[in-house]
């Protein structure tokens, strides 16, 4: 038995998650949940897995048939990292943002295997967690399609063997649209992702293509690679979830179902797969396209790779600057194409290098960015 830990339990993430364990009850068993404002939803899930501890994120809670230990907001997601009462426990980060790095280093801390799809975790904080993981001797595992793709491809494989990693991406809602026609998109319109159904802010990030920079930076992390040997490579049908190049030429990639139980289950069970069928791909009739991954089309992928450059502090200046922006875009404040501009004009600033990359000033950094940003634009 794994028992788990879920933070964003009631997101995209954390309810497919939520699926996994309905379905293996004699697997898994949920331990801690933080839910989110959805008291309803709260109400129904916590009644139905009866975890035993609960972090709220305001004071309002939904009554229940038991007494579960209640914990609130920040504090209560760093209680239920902390909390640990079993052998084989699980941290399964479904926070969005970077409300997800304190969560993930206090569960390293506190020995967890950590299934990680808050990916803001590593693009902020990608040196510290590495550090953590390697110091406290605890797994890390991705549940990002991509990642666990890779992962997959470089099972028994060798690291001096590897040519390269290729991330495949979608192309995001307007992946049809010439840089002109983004001008006056919609929100309704770039929340329709065409292959993959997701919480709102990743699915703005995989519109501007910044969840493709995040990935990059994600596997420099999680795989040892540099940046020169990650690529990245427009795929539309999201039926390759990424791929590995080795020095022979020979290239491993992984498909499936675009359908996140496939990464998630993967991750709770990893190193090994279900010993049944997730959901599973019929290759009959299946045509695949590659094309290249414009940086002019998407500058947002370029950002990233700038910030990767200048590296330290950077990382959560561009984090910061795209949460701000996407969040003020969500809420009708600015157009589509503000996103880049904002972004673009904090990572060109000189200042932040004068800044120690700690986990302090991660932090500290993050939420002035995002406080000014949300302020500037904000009324
Ligand atoms: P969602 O927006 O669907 O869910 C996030 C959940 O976290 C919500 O329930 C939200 O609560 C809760 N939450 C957010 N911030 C806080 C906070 N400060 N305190 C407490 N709860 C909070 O996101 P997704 O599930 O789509 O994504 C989660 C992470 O996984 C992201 O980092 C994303 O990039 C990554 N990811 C997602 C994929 C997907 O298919 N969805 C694929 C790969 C990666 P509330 O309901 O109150 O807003
Ligand atoms: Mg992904």
């Amino acid at each position: 038995m794994r028992y788990l830990y879920i933070v964003g339990a009631l997101g995209s993430i954390g309810m497919q998650t939520l699926d996994i364990v309905r379905e293996n009850p004699n697997e898994f068993k949920v331990v801690g949940i933080s839910v989110g404002r959805n008291l309803e939803l709260a109400k129904t899930v916590i009644e139905e897995f009866k975890p035993e501890i609960v972090c709220y994120r305001t004071k309002d809670k939904p009554s229940l048939s038991y007494n579960p230990i209640e914990v609130y907001g920040d504090d209560g997601l760093k209680e239920i990292a902390n909390y640990s009462r079993y052998e084989d426990e699980v941290f399964v980060n479904a926070l969005v943002g970077i409300s997800g790095l304190i969560p993930t280093v206090e569960a390293i801390k506190s020995l967890k295997t950590i299934c990680l799809a808050n990916k803001e975790t590593l693009v902020v904080a990608g040196d510290i967690i590495k550090s953590l993981i390697k110091e406290y001797n605890v797994p890390l595992v991705p549940i990002d399609s991509e990642h666990s793709a890779i992962a997959q491809c470089l099972t028994g494989e060798k690291h001096n063997e590897i040519k390269r990693l290729i991330i495949t991406a979608s192309g995001g809602s307007f992946r049809n649209r010439t840089r002109e026609e983004l001008v006056g998109v919609t929100k309704v319109d770039a929340l329709k992702h065409p292959n993959w159904s997701m919480g709102s802010k990743i699915t703005i990030d995989s519109a501007t293509m910044m969840n493709k920079g995040f990935e990059v930076i994600e596997a420099h992390y999680l795989f040892d690679m540099p940046y020169e040997k990650i690529d990245t490579i427009l795929h539309k049908e999201s039926i390759v979830h990424s791929m590995v190049e080795y020095n022979d030429g020979s290239i491993k990639a992984h498909l499936g179902v675009s359908d996140m139980h496939n990464p998630i289950s993967y991750a709770l069970r990893y190193p090994h797969h279900a010993k049944q069928e997730i959901k599973s791909l019929d290759l009959f009739g299946l045509t695949l396209h590659f094309e290249e991954l414009s940086q002019e089309r998407f500058p947002c992928l370029s950002y990233a790779y700038m910030a990767a450059k200048k590296g330290g502090i950077y990382y959560a200046v561009l984090n910061a600057a795209n949460e701000a922006a996407v969040s003020l875009f969500l809420n009708d404040k600015i157009e589509f194409l503000d996103i880049e501009k904002i972004i673009y004009s904090e990572i060109v600033k000189d200042e932040y290098s004068l800044i120690e990359y700690n986990l302090d000033n991660v932090i500290k950094v993050s939420y002035e960015i995002m406080e000014r940003i949300i302020r500037k634009y904000g009324d």
